[in-house]
């Protein structure tokens, strides 16, 4: 695994950057305004020079994160948001425009696709197609065509994308590729290694990994060409490239829709990240032991993981993610199991929504994150009654796999 300084530059990146009295972490800025004693430097801030304002345009705090995503993503900058959908509206709002095309992948997370509904509504054409096949994507081009957009593993079916063709079209095609980086995060590959122009991350999932913070980030990878990409305004066409769209997102994201990270939260996700790696390493090796013990399992009917050499993506998961596989797993019990006695019998296995969190969790499905599609919808989209997402954390090995045969062996199959 060639992840070598990844750990190390996040641990050491506050303290280098140079902090008041040797503190190893950047301190947290709560100050709304700031302010200056120069008005013409006051006048320059305002006019682009880098610089703090207000701050629902970003803080020291905020800044010091947006660094640690950026080498995280080894990209050329970032902008912080109060959530991941917060960051996926302003990539958007700020880049799409009436008239303007965005195929999508359809194994998207569910907000997202409600996402898609509303962009439609605005006079924006999306295509979902399945992106675990690249011919798909390229059927849905049309003139229009502005944005592709996929996340990495689908969450729950934890089918992949076949990113690398994506991006490789993406590029002959000077189309901008967005990936939605959050289940698989940049420590099992940055969004760069598959082309994508930008990179967004929810920090709320794996990156903080305490479920105690909300964040999304935006990462532009430095790999697109903004030249060629039509609806950059004409204010923020000044300048290096490299930075137009990055720049767009920010100023009309953050200054139009609002949704700031706060500084406290920004601190929380960024000593929650100083982990990523050390946490990963053991969720996916519990999510792997766990996934091959319950694939044996008599009362399980299906395991999906891209561990398994099953997975219809297993070998794509193994060339791009260097041999982890996630921390997501979906398991079908037997249809002689009801799902709710069976989850109130589990101990450890936290019964919540969330992923990426240092606790393993679980969720049935159909009743939850897809009981509003209805039954129709979901039998069309394969998802069973009795299908769980369980979102697999850092505890002991043993315990997560001691916790699922305990809860499975209280029953008896007909
Ligand atoms: C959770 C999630 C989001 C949204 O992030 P929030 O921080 O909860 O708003 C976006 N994309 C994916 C893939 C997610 O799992």
């Amino acid at each position: 695994m060639k992840k070598n300084g990844f750990t190390t530059a996040l641990l050491h990146a506050d303290r280098r950057a140079g902090v008041e009295y040797g503190a190893v972490h950047q301190p947290l800025h709560p100050s709304s305004e700031y302010a200056f004693t120069d008005a013409r430097e006051l006048a320059a801030v305002f006019q682009g020079k880098p610089g703090f304002s207000y701050a629902r345009q970003g803080t020291p705090t905020t800044a010091a994160l947006e660094r640690k995503v950026t080498h995280m993503e080894q990209g050329t900058g970032s902008v912080s948001f109060a959530s991941g959908m917060a960051a996926i509206t302003a990539t958007f709002f700020t880049l799409l425009r009436q008239g303007d095309h965005l195929i999508s992948s359809k194994y998207i997370f569910g907000n997202t696709n409600s996402l898609l509904g509303t962009l439609q509504q605005l006079g924006v054409e999306v295509t979902l197609v399945d992106a675990t096949d690249v011919e798909q994507v390229k059927a849905a081009w049309q003139p229009n065509t502005r944005m592709v957009f996929s996340e990495t593993f689908a969450n729950p079916s934890t089918l992949l994308a076949d990113l690398q063709g994506i991006g490789d079209w993406c590029e002959e095609q000077k189309l901008l590729f967005v990936i939605d980086n959050t289940l698989s995060t940049p420590w099992l590959a940055p969004a760069k290694n598959f082309k994508a122009g930008l990179s967004i991350n929810s920090l709320s999932k794996a990156i903080g990994g305490h479920g105690h913070a909300l964040g999304g980030m935006v990462t532009d990878t430095g790999l697109y060409d903004w030249t060629a990409y039509p609806a950059i305004f004409e204010g923020y066409r000044t300048g290096n490239p490299q930075g137009w769209g990055l720049t767009q997102i920010k100023k009309k994201g953050l200054r139009d829709m609002g949704a700031a990270m706060a500084s406290d939260t920004a601190h929380r996700l960024a000593i929650g990240s100083e982990t990523l790696s050390l946490r990963l390493k053991q969720s996916c090796h519990n999510a792997l032991s766990l996934a091959q013990y319950l694939d044996q399992h008599p009362a399980v009917v299906e395991v999906n993981y891209p561990g398994l050499s099953q997975h219809p993506q297993h070998q794509r998961a193994t060339e791009y993610f260097g041999g982890l596989y996630g921390a997501l797993v979906n398991v079908e019990l037997h249809a002689d199991i009801d799902v709710f006695d069976f989850l109130n019998q589990l101990e450890v296995f936290v019964l919540s929504t969330h992923l990426g969190d240092n606790r393993s969790l679980v969720l049935p499905v159909a009743h939850t994150i897809y009981y509003e599609m209805g039954a129709e919808q979901r039998a069309l989209m394969g998802i069973a009654d009795n299908s769980l997402r369980i979102s697999v954390g850092i505890e002991d090995t043993e315990d997560l796999i001691q916790d699922f045969a305990q809860a499975l062996a209280s029953f008896t199959l007909k």
